[in-house]
């Protein structure tokens, strides 16, 4: 125990401040965002498991409404706030420490539900389960997943993911999981390779070169496995990668 809570804290020092804690793009984000029909004035939007906010920021900008962020980690959500008031979007940037898998909001309180790169921590079908109760009749969900791309991938990123994500599956077998789980699927939209290295797999490069130097037993195996990752990219991207699934409550 005292173990994985280490390691725990060394995953949350090693990710601690920089911009996104998963792969995105801010202008995919609102190429996303311009599919979407209109939402209804003063609309009800979430995104869950924001961490510092890259996309909740976006979606602030560009709906010029509130957003709740909702992260289980204090210290993602002080950076956004700070990052919130650097751009003057305090006002419409509420964030709340909760485990968003157990959210204790009323049926139908959202108009669009947004989460980039979190659901896997409830599994895809765990998430569109929790999260469906939370819409509104004919609301909007965009969920990114970490998908197959490839029919047959190579060994190394079956076994690599068989272990970390057991449950990745295809774009087609999540379309039908969020078919059966209520969800109409308006488009499934994949984030470009590049993506990951400009703006996840680079900066945090970068801050695991600098924290090699002093690294600590349990940073140490965090940042094995975090290499292990992103090696894994660099010769596989073509097998696997997020994709967006833009949703709609039925
Ligand atoms: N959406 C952000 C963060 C993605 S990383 C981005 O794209 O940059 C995944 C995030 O989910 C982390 O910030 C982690 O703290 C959060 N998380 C993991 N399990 C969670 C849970 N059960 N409830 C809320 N947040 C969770």
């Amino acid at each position: 125990m005292e173990e994985l809570n280490a390691e725990l804290a060394a995953l949350h020092t090693l990710h601690q401040g920089l911009e996104r804690q998963g792969p995105g793009d801010a202008a995919f984000t609102r190429q996303m965002l311009a599919l979407l029909a209109r939402l209804p004035d003063n609309p009800r939007i979430a995104d869950l498991g924001c961490g510092s906010g890259a996309a909740t920021l976006e979606l602030a900008q560009w709906c010029r409404a509130p957003v709740t962020a909702v992260d289980l980690s204090g210290g993602f959500l002080e950076t956004l706030r700070t990052r919130a008031r650097a751009l003057g979007l305090e006002a419409w940037v509420r964030t709340v420490e909760a485990d968003m898998g157990k959210l204790d909001w009323p049926s139908g309180s959202l108009d669009l539900l947004w989460s980039e790169g979190a659901a896997y921590n409830l599994t895809f079908a765990g998430a569109l389960a929790t999260w469906r109760r939370l819409l509104a009749p004919q609301s909007l969900a965009v969920i990114s997943e970490l998908t197959w791309f490839a029919q047959h991938p190579p060994a190394a990123a079956r076994e690599f993911w068989d272990t970390g994500y057991p449950t990745m599956a295809s774009e087609q077998e999540n379309s039908a999981m969020a078919l059966a789980a209520g969800y109409e699927v308006l488009g499934v939209h994949r984030l470009p390779s590049r993506a990951w290295w400009d703006n996840y797999y680079g900066p945090l490069l970068e801050r695991m070169a600098r924290l090699r130097l002093s690294a600590n037993a349990a940073m140490q195996s965090v940042l094995a496995a975090t290499e292990a990752e992103i090696d894994l990219f660099r010769h596989c991207s073509d097998a696997y990668g997020y994709s967006f699934y833009l949703l709609q409550a039925r």
